[in-house]
């Protein structure tokens, strides 16, 4: 792959569901001098961040920035709240969420993990993981815990692997129900900025996120907002931690600094970002993938394959998933498309490899970037043989010209 001295024409196309497509304007945001740390102009820079970055996850209480990718961000969730032995409950929602249960486990948690059990009559070949968190299934569990030994409900926001997003509100309302005390742990590393998502509204107690998806970022940089019961809790974990301490960071971040070197020049593009972000507004902002995502997917029907998200209440406006037909393998159609048309989409990981491809609607897009990778794709199905039901590229047109974006909706209102 690092053949330096292979340099195609063009843009590579970068449809990967993260990294995402970092747009110049915060690429050259990030080219600037890297400063003092500990100066005056830092800690102005980090006192702005650190107030904006709470638009973004909808909260009134601290945001934690890491330098670290969101695995890092995963652990300092649950390294903060909790103590060797605890019980969480998770819910298997595809190859992320069993991630983060197999990295629980080998922090000394005892872990329990709640998966969806029917099948797909429909499409009696699909792989599993095509639905969301049934919260009915976390109410159910917890009602049973009577001795409240489960500390944790941990659950994905957009399951990246898959394409399908989970109802949050309703897993809130399920502890609830319950009558439970449990924490709710969301992972929203790939929905942040892109997805709806309400930290507080939705009473979240940690929501974990990183840079190099909705935010379009590079990788490097992740975080931790915290809800005051979060905060709390975390006086009395006892789960060794050092570098991902609340406390510490929490008592530096009031001027505006970290405990130790920030990753100063990742910070001056997430500075960029928020500005992008805050200028188009985040209902514009969500509209937008929206919008995207339901061309990407009128093209996928009028191919005629499955997409992986079975629940269309839930599918995913940062990415598609794309089930390839009964011996096509996806991962050879992915290789032949990179090798022809110089774009890179997601491979079908843990249970789904080879079965489905990625196709990503997320980061420095348009609707004539993804109808160009509307056009990859459908070029390489036919040269994989694959026999499709009808134009792909035509319905993609045919939506984005019907559809008036969020910005042009928004002109003819003034
Ligand atoms: C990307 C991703 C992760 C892992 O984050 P890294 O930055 O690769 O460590 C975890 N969960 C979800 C939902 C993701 O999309």
């Amino acid at each position: 792959m690092l053949n330096l001295d292979f340099h195609p024409t063009g843009r590579h196309f970068l449809q990967i569901p993260g990294p995402s497509p970092v747009p110049d304007r915060i690429l050259r945001a990030m080219s600037l001098p890297t400063i003092d740390h500990r100066g005056p102009e830092f800690g102005a820079l980090g006192l702005k961040l650190l107030a904006g970055i709470k638009d973004i996850f909808k909260t009134r209480h601290p945001v934690m920035i890491y330098p670290a990718s969101g695995t890092g961000a995963w652990e300092a969730a649950l390294v903060n709240t909790l103590s060797a032995g605890d019980h969480v409950l998770m819910y298997e929602s595809g190859h992320f969420a069993s991630l983060w249960a197999k990295m629980a486990a080998r922090l000394g948690l005892s872990t329990e993990f709640l998966a969806y059990s029917g099948a797909d009559a429909d499409l009696p070949h699909a792989p599993s993981w095509r639905r969301g968190v049934q919260a009915d299934l976390i109410e159910e569990r917890l009602r049973k815990d009577s001795e409240h030994r489960i500390k944790a409900v941990c659950v994905v926001h957009n399951e990246t692997s898959t394409g399908v997003t989970s109802n949050i509100l309703a897993v809130r309302q399920a502890i609830d129900a319950a009558k439970h005390p449990a924490l709710l742990l969301v992972d929203s590393i790939s929905g942040l900025a892109s997805a709806d998502y309400r930290h507080d509204e939705w009473g979240v107690d940690v929501t974990v996120s990183g840079s190099q998806k909705g935010l379009m970022l590079p990788p490097g940089i992740s975080f931790n907002a915290i809800s005051p019961r979060a905060i709390e809790a975390s006086k009395t974990a006892k789960l060794p931690r050092a570098f991902w301490d609340w406390a510490e960071i929490i008592e530096l971040n009031q001027g505006g600094y970290w405990p130790y070197t920030p990753s100063t020049n990742l910070l001056y593009g997430l500075s960029e970002a928020l500005e992008m972000l805050q200028a188009e507004g985040l209902d514009q902002v969500f509209a937008r993938h929206q919008r995207w995502g339901a061309g990407v997917r009128a093209a996928v029907n009028a191919w005629g394959l499955p997409i992986q998200c079975a629940d269309p209440a839930l599918y995913s406006p940062v990415l598609t998933g794309v089930i390839t037909p009964p011996g096509v393998d996806a991962d050879a159609l992915r290789r032949l498309i990179h090798q022809r048309f110089d774009m890179s989409l997601g491979t079908g990981l843990g249970k789904l490899k080879g079965r489905m491809f990625r196709i990503g609607h997320l980061g420095d897009s348009n609707d004539l970037t993804l109808l160009a990778t509307v056009a990859g794709v459908e070029m390489g199905l036919k040269l994989a043989g694959v026999k499709l039901a009808g134009s792909g590229i035509q319905a993609a047109m045919d939506h984005y010209a019907s559809h008036l974006a969020p910005a042009d909706l928004k002109k003819a209102a003034v």
